[in-house]
């Protein structure tokens, strides 16, 4: 390792030195946050911190005129002299209890700043998360990116903050000692300051290395969090205690831990040792400097009392110094760990600024003109080359194998992604020329593996349109549409019945009965004229499915629906029916047509009436 106070430093050891510097530039982002957090806590820090780092410059002082005082006290005998020790002694205790005034004063505002300021950032990561695309959600990176910054970003702003204050305020007292020393000696000052110097380059270094291993192993971190949702959920359990999967599962979790804490270990240690070694050396220029002052004194150069402030000077500056020292490796920490934060919140989102709120051509209805779509990272397309046009007041089945590209196509039409080919219009207009929320509020879509949310049952249904999340009549309309009315007038307190198994008081329903909530939050968009169920009936029963159908044809003239099944007896009756292969349209026409075609929709057609033979 270079000693920058030795020799020259060489280019590339500046360039380290540049970079190891530029890290701290979040220094400046954390207080803006801090400061906008609340200005009151901020400025009582700061102000504290300054009297704080000047009192024990102050009791040193004092103590050296306490000392000379009753030495001189001792030698004249007048009682003036006594009056004048006793009046030091005095000041001494006074400045100590200011002292302790400020310090329980930096721990009460800093206490109150960590809970405001671990709730700012959180709410910063979530609403960051909420304006992110589906991909990014999908993106292994990202989402590591995204569980660090959540995990340890919020402790991270006041402990930078924290300790930049404490810089400040121990470097204004080493200042004031350095102030004090130099009336002794300002070389005293200079070997003090040089030998600190190695100490805080390797801290720095070890520091850096410590982040570049928890960034690297987030991965890890997250395998491990994975593991303990699927030991600890409910929701796994049966599965989990079924097939014994108990002992692998924390197998795997302890590897994991044994493996983390082998490297931890070996970082640790190393960093103690050097530590340890660059520490003696600043000890030894330390007693050093000690050895020198007791000379002068007893060659009766500077009185007792000068003596004693200097050494109180040089112990108190040692801790300062160590101090800085770790506020500086804490805050190259901190500031790295923030950089995380930042360029997760940094973190560009494509704005989509589409304006109409109406296409050029209305009841053209939804086109998708060669439509192709490849996921990210994926080598082949998931759609290619999809043309379709579905008008309002019709009604539109997609059948074909899994992994077809069905729920793509919806996802695409949805706008969850953008197409990598072509393009989709909705009433002449192409959907990224649309204003978000006008086409969002005439979509009602249903997945297959839509969210059960651990809410009341009349939330679970309202979310479907929240500005009127609580109007009964509108929910009653929703879950009558969607089937969901006859259990739920069941429930003991009807909508406010509590779903799902997390919270107290919870009922847990059916599958075929989630699916009905689900349906009936689509039906809740009272304005949506496009309905999309993507597979949402699969575990209802043939009649059920047939009735949620039958209440889709009795939709008005300008809606459109879009449905996924599986079952033919449902796929029958649409308007339109669409066969996708491969990503690719292969068939299209209504059920006589395509039964008449005899390709693939008539083998598959008559594949599943043969088993109801
Ligand atoms: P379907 O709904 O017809 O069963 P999908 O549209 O879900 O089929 O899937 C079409 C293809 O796209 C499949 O090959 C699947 O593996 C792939 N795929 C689906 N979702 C993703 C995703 N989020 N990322 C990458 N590939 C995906």
């Amino acid at each position: 390792m270079a000693h920058p106070h030795s020799s020259p430093p060489k280019r590339a050891d500046i360039g380290w030195f540049r970079r190891s510097l530029g890290v701290f530039r979040y220094t400046r982002r954390a207080v803006e946050l801090v400061w906008g957090t609340s200005r009151g806590l901020t400025v009582a820090l700061a102000g504290l911190t300054l009297v704080a780092g000047l009192l024990p410059p102050a009791v040193a002082w004092t103590g050296a005129k306490i000392i000379d005082a009753v030495v001189g006290a001792i030698s004249t005998g007048t009682a003036a002299d006594q009056r004048t020790a006793l009046m030091w002694i005095g000041v001494e205790a006074l400045l100590v209890i200011a002292l302790a005034a400020c310090q329980k004063g930096l721990d009460v505002s800093q206490s109150l700043l960590r809970a405001q300021l671990g709730h700012r950032v959180n709410m910063l990561i979530l609403d960051k998360a909420r304006t992110l695309e589906l991909t990014h959600f999908e993106d292994a990176e990202l989402y590591d990116q995204m569980t660090q910054a959540r995990r340890e970003a919020s402790s991270r702003p006041l402990s930078l903050v924290r300790r930049s204050f404490g810089l400040m305020q121990n470097t204004l007292s080493l200042v004031s000692y350095g102030a004090l020393l130099a009336a002794f000696s300002p070389l005293a000052v200079l070997l003090l300051a040089v030998a600190a110097v190695p100490a805080f380059v390797s801290e720095t270094r070890f520091a850096g290395e410590a982040f570049r291993l928890f960034k690297w192993r987030s991965p890890e971190k997250r395998k491990q969090a994975y593991l303990e949702v699927v030991i600890a959920r409910e929701d796994y359990a049966k599965e989990v205690k079924l097939l014994e999967l108990g002992p692998l599962l924390v197998q795997r979790y302890d590897d994991i831990f044994q493996k983390l804490y082998a490297e931890d270990r070996s970082l640790t240690l190393r960093r103690g040792l050097w530590g340890f070694g660059l520490g003696l050396l600043s000890s030894a220029a330390l007693y050093g400097a000690y050895v020198w002052v007791a000379v002068a004194a007893m060659a009766s150069r500077i009185t007792l009392g000068q003596m004693t402030m200097y050494l109180m000077v040089f112990k108190q500056g040692q801790s300062a110094f160590s101090a800085i020292l770790q506020a500086v490796g804490g805050m190259y920490e901190d500031n790295l760990y923030l950089s995380n934060l930042y360029e997760f919140l940094d973190l560009p989102v494509e704005a989509r600024e589409g304006t109409a709120v109406e296409g050029s051509r209305p009841g053209d209805g939804i086109r998708f003109e060669q439509v192709g779509f490849t996921y990210p990272g994926a080598t082949s397309p998931a759609l290619s080359g999809v043309d379709l046009h579905l008008p309002p007041g019709r009604r539109l089945a997609l059948v074909g194998h899994n992994g077809s590209g069905k729920t793509t196509l919806i996802k695409l039409l949805t706008r969850l992604y953008e197409p990598t080919e072509g393009r989709i219009l909705l009433d002449g207009t192409p959907l990224t020329e649309w204003q978000p929320d006008a086409l969002r509020r005439r979509v009602g879509v249903i997945f297959q593996d839509f969210v059960r949310y651990q809410f009341t049952v009349g939330e679970n249904i309202g979310v479907g349109d929240v500005p009127h999340i609580d109007e009964q009549p509108r929910l009653d309309d929703a879950a009558e549409k969607g089937m969901a009315k006859p259990f739920i007038d069941e429930m003991p307190d009807g909508h406010d019945t509590q779903l799902g198994r997390w919270f107290k008081n919870g009922r847990e329903l059916s599958i075929g009965q989630w699916q009905k909530v689900a349906l009936s939050r689509a039906f809740m968009r009272e304005q949506a004229d496009i309905l999309v169920l993507d597979e949402p009936t699969a575990a209802m029963d043939a009649e059920a499915e047939a009735e949620i159908f039958q209440r889709l044809t009795d939709l008005t003239e300008d809606q459109m629906a879009i449905l996924i099944s599986h079952r033919f007896s449902t796929v029958r009756m649409a308007d339109d029916i669409v066969v996708l292969h491969k990503g690719a349209v292969v068939e299209a026409g209504d059920h006589e047509g395509l039964m008449a075609e005899n390709g693939r929709y008539a083998h598959m057609f008559n594949l599943q009436a043969a088993g109801y033979q």
